[in-house]
């Protein structure tokens, strides 16, 4: 892959994000790795460039205009035009319907598809520019519906929603959108569900694997590493897609 392209993928100072920054360093790619916490990216970065990549950590809150607005001119500057973005930034805020607050219902739209849309929008213009590009968006197993996540499982169900309409609208500028869709991945994130019910996270991951047909919960390396392949040249064909990476059948 030359010359070098630039990514951009949000929430990647831990979890998911963190790992496919690194994936997409190894592939190649130059990398800004976005957080709410710039010394967190950075810390993320540094870990890229000691290991011989080129990355940034970059500072936004991907639900405010003006900081993406901001932060994807400065990756521009110093790294290149963004030509691949992973849209993966995300919170829970879980209850059961009758005690979601309107706060816990805004802050996760605001996160998911206020700031997809933000960081799309800002990343699609040196994208068409360039002809070339690649967003993907996480969405979730969750948006087929999940006790206590109204407000999550419609997020990552409007982000499939978003994913094939940008591949509508972009394709003729050689930009796919594909979103890939989780199940259980042992992250920060689930750590937090399992302390929210009750349970250690070593029992709910047991108890989890048992549901899993491939026998085990998944790991970031597992999403990383789809991710790689939708973000790579020769994936160009594959647009418009929900890929559920779940060690089973969800459609
Ligand atoms: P995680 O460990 O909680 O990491 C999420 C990251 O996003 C955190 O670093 C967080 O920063 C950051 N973030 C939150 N709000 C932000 C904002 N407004 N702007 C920029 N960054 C922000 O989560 P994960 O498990 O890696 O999940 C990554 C993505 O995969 C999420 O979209 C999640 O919904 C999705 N997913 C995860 C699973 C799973 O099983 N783990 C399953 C399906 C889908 P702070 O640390 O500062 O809050």
């Amino acid at each position: 892959m030359s010359p070098t392209r630039t990514a951009i993928v949000t929430g990647a100072a831990r979890g998911i994000g963190a790992t496919t920054a690194r994936r997409l360093a190894s592939d190649g790619y130059a990398v800004a790795v976005v957080d709410l916490d710039e010394a967190a990216s950075e810390a993320v970065a540094a870990t890229i460039r000691d290991a011989g990549g080129s990355a940034i950590g970059v500072g936004i809150d991907v639900g405010d205009a003006e900081q993406v607005a901001a932060g994807v001119a400065r990756v521009a500057d110093e790294l290149g035009a963004p030509v691949v973005l992973v849209n993966n930034a995300g919170i829970i805020r879980d209850n059961l319907l009758f005690k979601m607050t309107e706060d816990d219902w805004d802050a996760v739209m605001t996160v998911h598809l206020r700031g997809a849309f933000l960081m799309t929008k800002a990343c699609q213009a040196h994208m068409t520019e360039t002809k070339f590009g690649r967003i993907v968006n996480l969405s979730s197993s969750s948006a087929q519906g999940n006790r206590g996540q109204a407000n999550y499982s419609a997020a990552k169900a409007g982000l499939q929603g978003f994913t094939k309409t940008l591949a509508i609208e972009l394709g003729r500028f050689g930009v796919t959108a594909n979103a890939v869709a989780p199940g259980f991945i042992q992250t920060d994130m689930t750590a937090a569900t399992a302390e929210r019910i009750g349970v250690s996270f070593e029992d709910f991951i047991e108890h989890s694997a048992k549901q899993i047909p491939v026998g085990r919960v998944g790991q970031p390396e597992d999403i990383a590493a789809t991710i790689s392949f939708l973000c790579s040249e020769e994936a160009g064909f594959v647009s418009g897609q929900v890929i559920y990476v779940a060690g089973g059948p969800l459609d």
